[in-house]
């Protein structure tokens, strides 16, 4: 019997195309067989240490992770178990909250820029400067005319980046209301989840339209083929994370990293070491 592994692939959102952000999308359409699927997630764990070495050792390049997603959609999992993969030495994790008042005080992307991953780390973001176009926008925290030129910023921004050795992928954990509604019950009923669960949880769920919308135009606007954005069906965890695991695997091997050379001077002055 097929595992439905072979349909499990991310593909990246195209400009012009409308994004499905139904309930549907939010889980993947045929049967998947769940030994196998942990089988296959288990051996791209594997391969993403492995990567990750050569990586790091080459140097040349960066890669960015974006996280971003409706409350409760699974960022902190992806991090904790496909980010778990790799050796921290190599790893750099930044959330993003609402900007403290020195962060207001300067231009959107300056409190990101100072957190993007250096050449031969792996980075994530947990939450992004994408919050500055749908948090700010739907909340009303500033007027269209502060925040829709920032699409162009971004994708420029994203461009400089991707032009100093930074590889960017982008995923929006894509849940469905239902779903969402009982990961934030069992944070209220969970003692040890309790801490999780904040007011404006609620205000954002009640604004669910409002945020499709504007996760929609995110995704149709910033969506380049340098900084890709990929919409994963998020509402079983266990697919959420192959699949991302997949997309890391399948960019760190077109990245193509290789241990670099020993240094003819340092070879000749080990010699006779042993
Ligand atoms: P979970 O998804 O598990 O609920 P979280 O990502 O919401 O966790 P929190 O620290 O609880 O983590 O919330 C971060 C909050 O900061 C979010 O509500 C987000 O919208 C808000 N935020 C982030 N960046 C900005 C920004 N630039 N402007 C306004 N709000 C922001």
């Amino acid at each position: 019997m097929a595992d439905g592994l072979a349909a499990l692939t991310l593909t990246p959102v195209v400009p012009g195309e409308k994004v499905k952000l139904g309930a549907k999308a939010a889980s993947v359409a045929g049967p998947v067989d769940k030994l196998a699927l942990e089988a296959a997630t288990d051996g791209l764990l594997t391969r993403l240490s492995e990567l990750q070495q050569a990586f790091h050792a080459d140097g040349r390049q960066a890669l960015l992770l974006v996280l971003q997603g409706r409350d409760a959609s699974g960022k902190d999992g992806v991090i904790k178990t496909v980010y778990g993969a790799f050796n921290p030495t190599g790893v750099q994790v930044a959330a993003f909250g609402p900007p403290t008042s020195l962060e207001q005080r300067h231009d959107f992307l300056w409190r990101v820029h100072q957190v993007v991953p250096p050449r031969g780390m792996v980075g994530v973001f947990n939450r992004s400067h994408y919050e500055d176009v749908l948090a700010v926008r739907v909340r009303g925290l500033a007027p269209e005319s502060v925040w829709r030129p920032r699409y162009a910023h971004i994708n420029d921004f994203e461009r400089m980046l991707t032009d100093s050795g930074v590889i960017i992928r982008k995923c929006m954990l894509h849940v469905s209301r239902d779903e969402q509604h009982g990961r934030l019950k069992a944070r209220l009923e969970d003692a040890t989840k309790n801490w999780k669960f904040r007011l404006e949880d609620l205000e954002d769920r009640a604004r669910w339209d409002a945020y499709t919308d504007a996760y929609r135009e995110m995704l149709e606007q910033c969506s380049t083929p340098w900084a890709p954005w990929f919409v994963v069906p998020a509402n079983d965890k266990a697919v959420r994370n192959y699949l991302i695991a997949r997309l890391l695997v399948d960019t760190l091997e077109e990245a193509a990293p290789a241990f670099p050379l020993m240094d003819d001077a340092v070879r000749a002055a080990a010699k006779g070491f042993a």
